[in-house]
């Protein structure tokens, strides 16, 4: 395997100025001195596999992905254990979703063992800008690809670009969220890119996102576009009920959901909280009866970003409910502290997830 070789010219920041970075990093503000880029045409496949200095890009105006939009990307992060040890979280899940959201994408797919190693190299060539682990900050890391071809037509681009950037998280504050049924929006269709993680699917549900907000929610509960009776994501995150007879159940993935990370892992711990794991279609029906009868007690939304947000409250043009009593569950607390004890290397890693840099 052709491996990504390290500029030796790429400017670092001093100690100091990480130090000042590190102290309020927010989340995307600052980005690391090395990144990874390598570059796809039909005649070469992938090659140019290097480190670069964080910088602008030139580009013509006529980039294949700033008009018809092809481009997909990755979110991940590196962890600092208190003995100072950095690890990646089931980076292999990240690779192979990525390759799945380049397939759909009519894109060439990055092998698997290239985005391990541009992940592994950008982390470890950059590991001072990796916060210490408390009140969870962490390195994000944000391996993307588009569509580079200087070409106004609408058809695959026949040049794509795969660059990986890193930038520190800051605390996450998990604040509990209530979440907005739109009567106006769908994120997904049949036959769509609702399982791709692609640029555009984030585009097309801002204008939800604003109506969320103007109704004083947080985000967006999102239902099947073809029937609207089904509950499929909660924002840009997985969604989950506990129930009374202690089930941990979400959303069959039917193609219009995206398969997410933390989704998978909290089905693999349900077992070591006396939950039950259960995957199916979740009617919107079925959530509100079970909100208003009490047989749902919890409700949670999870994504690499905020691990897992506790769902306190639905609301749409039709009704307001408040689930349980509107603080977040004991489960949801009890499975956000596993997971976070796993990633930031507090609890063993029973499942073998942890990856070391
Ligand atoms: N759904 C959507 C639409 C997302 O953008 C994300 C974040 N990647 C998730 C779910 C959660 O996925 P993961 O747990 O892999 O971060």
């Amino acid at each position: 395997m052709a491996q990504f070789t390290v500029d030796s010219d790429v400017v670092r920041t001093s100690p100091d100025q990480i130090a000042t970075a590190l102290a309020d990093p927010g989340f995307g503000r600052y980005f690391v001195d090395h990144i990874a880029r390598a570059v796809w045409n039909p005649d070469e496949g992938w090659h140019g596999r290097r480190l670069i200095g964080a910088g602008p890009i030139p580009m013509h105006p006529g980039l294949a992905a700033l008009h018809y939009g092809q481009e997909i990307f990755e979110g991940l992060k590196a962890y600092r254990h208190p003995d100072g040890s950095v690890w990646l979280f089931r980076p292999e899940l990240n690779a192979r979703r990525f390759a799945s959201s380049a397939e759909r994408m009519a894109m060439p797919q990055l092998p698997v063992d290239d985005f391990l190693d541009s992940v592994h190299q950008v982390v470890s060539l950059n590991k001072d800008w990796v916060p210490a682990g408390q009140g969870e900050q962490s390195l994000y890391v944000r391996p993307f690809m588009f569509g580079s071809e200087t070409l106004i037509g609408v058809r695959t681009a026949q040049e794509h670009t795969y660059m990986c950037l890193a930038s520190p998280a800051g605390p996450y504050y998990a604040d509990p969220l209530t979440l907005w049924v739109t009567p106006n929006f769908s994120r997904s269709m049949v036959g769509g890119t609702g399982m791709a993680k692609c640029g555009g699917n984030y585009a097309s549900a801002m204008a939800a996102e604003v109506e969320a907000h103007a109704q004083g929610c947080g985000q967006v509960l999102w239902l099947d576009s073809a029937t609207r009776t089904l509950v499929e994501e909660g924002g840009t995150m997985n969604f989950f009920v506990v129930t009374a007879d202690d089930e941990l159940l979400t959303p069959a993935l039917t193609g219009t959901i995206l398969a997410g990370i933390t989704r998978d892992s909290l089905l693999q711990l349900a077992s070591s909280h006396g939950l039950t794991p259960v995957e199916r279609p979740l009617e919107l029906t079925e959530l509100l009866d079970g909100i208003r009868s009490g047989h749902i007690t919890e409700a949670l939304a999870c994504g690499t970003a905020a691990v897992i947000s506790p769902v306190v409250g639905l609301k749409s043009p039709d009704f307001e409910l408040t689930i349980g009593d509107g603080t977040p569950g004991p489960r949801t607390l009890e499975l956000r502290s596993h997971l976070t004890g796993i990633q930031f290397g507090t609890l063993p890693d029973a499942f073998g997830w942890l990856r070391p840099v």
